[in-house]
């Protein structure tokens, strides 16, 4: 059992008023297992499209999963849609009948005459017991091809799913398994990784390697399928050390880890401490930190310094400084940082001056424009990035965050391994990061 199609049934996904998270919450779980969904169809509660998609996907599938529709109301038609994809009539299945009937005696009232509907199973098929609702899941097989219908309602549908699809499929599977690592990265873009990856990203290999771009993060996802879970993670391994040797230090955490969470992680295990002074993220650096449990062992705090006037009163910006480079200049942000390091007492302190836009641009300092500014104990340093004009201005504010927080990542690591690092970029090829710092210093 390698291939599974996994069908959403029901028009309210069709319209976009339910969010289809069964397929995901299936297939992650098939996965698991070893089974890989090749297919994700969504069908709307009709009779003719229902049955015909069900013949294909047992004459295409080793297994197939499909959720919804089963309930007792006249728009429920995948019980019909098995009997006619089998072509046979459906019958009452008299325990599934008296499993309803106890449900709602639990809760002391009568059945209602259209349950009974719900008890109906096509002929040649089992009733999959329903422990929290009244729908019993389906089970049949269309031309050979096991066929699970289960409840639309997720926490039945995942239930049962764990109690009666799980073990056959593990079963059939006999040990096989696919699991998957995470790789995140940060300060390359999604092309630049491919470049980087194209041998590892080639189509048929296993482990398979492909990547998804969040805002400001690249994540490599390594899929392996092994015989073991054992042999899996060997694959991980190598792969994971292969992606690491091609990609150096823009890849900063694995699996759930975040940019903060590592920063936090580093600045605590060298019991340094941390402080922000933000403007355009407004505190956005500050809930990306306090957002990871346990951020107070080594974040103190920060202060969102919007206006000119908070610049210099909270972190000492000169009004000179302000007058003659503009709130959003290299030299506000590395005075903003070394102010907040200052004033707050920190060993490291983060700032951002940037303009997020949609207005607020001029051809010299384009909506986009973002300096992130540090201050430590190896000195200053500022980056300035460009995240485009057209960006929308969350966008702007959220890489504008991130970038700060790889500005002290990368210092934190430097720190640790300046001359891995730069072999590492130079075997990736990605020596021309766009990263620049005033100091002159390259982090
Ligand atoms: P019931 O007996 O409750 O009617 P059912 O099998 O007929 O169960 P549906 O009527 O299709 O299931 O859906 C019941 C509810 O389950 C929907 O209102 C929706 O909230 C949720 N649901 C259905 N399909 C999905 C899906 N693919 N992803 C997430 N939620 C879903």
């Amino acid at each position: 059992m390698e291939r599974a199609w996994i069908i959403a049934v029901g028009t309210e996904l069709m319209l976009g008023q339910t969010v289809d998270t069964n397929t995901a919450w299936l297939a992650e779980r098939l996965a698991g297992l070893g089974v890989r969904a090749v297919r994700h169809l969504t069908v709307p509660d009709e009779l003719a499209p229902l049955a015909d998609v069900l013949r294909k996907a047992a004459a295409a599938a080793d297994l197939v999963v499909l959720t919804g529709g089963l309930g007792p109301t006249e728009d429920d038609l995948t019980r019909f849609a098995l009997a006619r994809a089998l072509d046979v009539e459906l019958k009452t299945d008299a325990e599934s009948l008296e499993q309803i009937r106890a449900f709602f005696a639990r809760r002391g009232r009568e059945m209602p005459e259209h349950n009974v509907i719900q008890a109906q199973i096509p002929e040649g098929g089992q009733a999959i017991r329903n422990a929290w609702g009244t729908a019993p899941g389906i089970r049949v097989a269309i031309n050979g091809t096991p066929c699970y219908a289960l409840p639309g309602v997720p926490h039945e549908m995942q239930a049962m799913f764990e109690r009666h699809v799980r073990p056959v499929v593990q079963e059939a599977a006999r040990g096989r398994v696919l699991r998957t690592r995470r790789l995140h990265c940060t300060g390359v873009s999604e092309s630049q990784v491919g470049e980087a990856l194209a041998p590892l990203m080639r189509r048929g290999r296993n482990p398979d390697v492909g990547t998804t771009a969040e805002i400001g993060v690249i994540t490599v996802r390594i899929n392996a399928l092994a015989d073991s879970p054992e042999t899996a993670d060997q694959r991980l391994d190598s792969a994971e050390q292969q992606v690491r040797e091609r990609l150096g230090d823009s890849v900063f955490g694995r699996d759930d880890q975040t940019l903060a969470s590592v920063v936090l992680e580093r600045l605590i295990d060298r019991k340094a401490t941390l402080s922000t002074a933000e403007s355009c993220t407004g505190g956005m650096i500050g809930t990306l930190l306090t957002d990871v449990p346990g951020s107070s062992r080594a974040y103190l705090g920060g202060a969102v310094s919007y206006s000119n006037d908070l610049k210099q009163s909270l972190l000492g910006v000169p009004k000179e400084m302000l007058a003659r480079e503009g709130a959003v200049s290299e030299a506000v942000a590395r005075t903003m940082a070394e102010g907040a390091r200052g004033r707050f007492k920190s060993d490291y302190a983060l700032s951002v001056t940037g303009i997020a836009g949609p207005g607020g641009g001029s051809p010299a300092k384009p909506v986009g424009l973002v300096h992130v500014g540090l201050a430590g104990p190896e000195g200053p340093a500022v980056r300035t990035c460009r995240f485009g004009s057209d960006a929308p201005r969350q966008a702007i504010r959220m890489r504008a965050a991130r970038a700060a927080l790889n500005l002290l990542r990368l210092a934190l690591v430097r720190r640790r391994g300046r001359a891995a690092r730069a072999q590492c970029l130079r075997t990736a090829g990605t020596a021309n990061l766009p990263i620049k710092v005033s100091n002159g210093r390259y982090v």
